[in-house]
């Protein structure tokens, strides 16, 4: 149970760094589909694997080689193990309610982070 909500956790945590790449620029996040911001290429399910995908290409987009960061593969861990962690410590149901909490705040100090880095620097840079 608990690697089905770790896998949960990485699923959000994927989510997370699509709304921190998006929100500060004002775009949807429900369309377009995630691409590469280097050569528009769109992304597949290997990309999107969270952590995994990642390790897989070694951080780089396949087609470009350009290289994607390493915050991604972390926000999604951090995401994972907040969502498994409470599980370890309470009963199932409070540790899946708690759980989805922290990755909620998570999720928002990540977008928040991103939005005043975007804000205070990425606009004229
Ligand atoms: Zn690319």
């Amino acid at each position: 149970m608990s690697a089905y909500l770790l896998l949960l956790g990485l699923l959000l945590g994927s989510f997370i760094n699509l709304a921190a790449d998006r929100i500060p620029r004002g775009e949807s996040i429900l369309r377009p589909r995630s691409h590469c911001r280097a050569c528009g290429r769109q992304l597949d399910a290997l990309d999107l694997l969270p952590v995994l995908g990642y390790a897989m290409r070694g951080g780089r987009c396949a087609t470009c080689r350009c290289w994607i960061g390493a915050s991604a593969p972390i926000v999604e861990g951090v995401a994972g193990l907040c969502m498994a962690a409470p599980i370890l410590w309470l009963p199932l149901w409070p540790g899946v309610v708690a759980g989805l909490g922290l990755v909620v705040c998570w999720g928002v100090a990540v977008t928040g982070l991103a939005v005043r880095r975007y804000a205070t620097g990425g606009r004229s840079g």
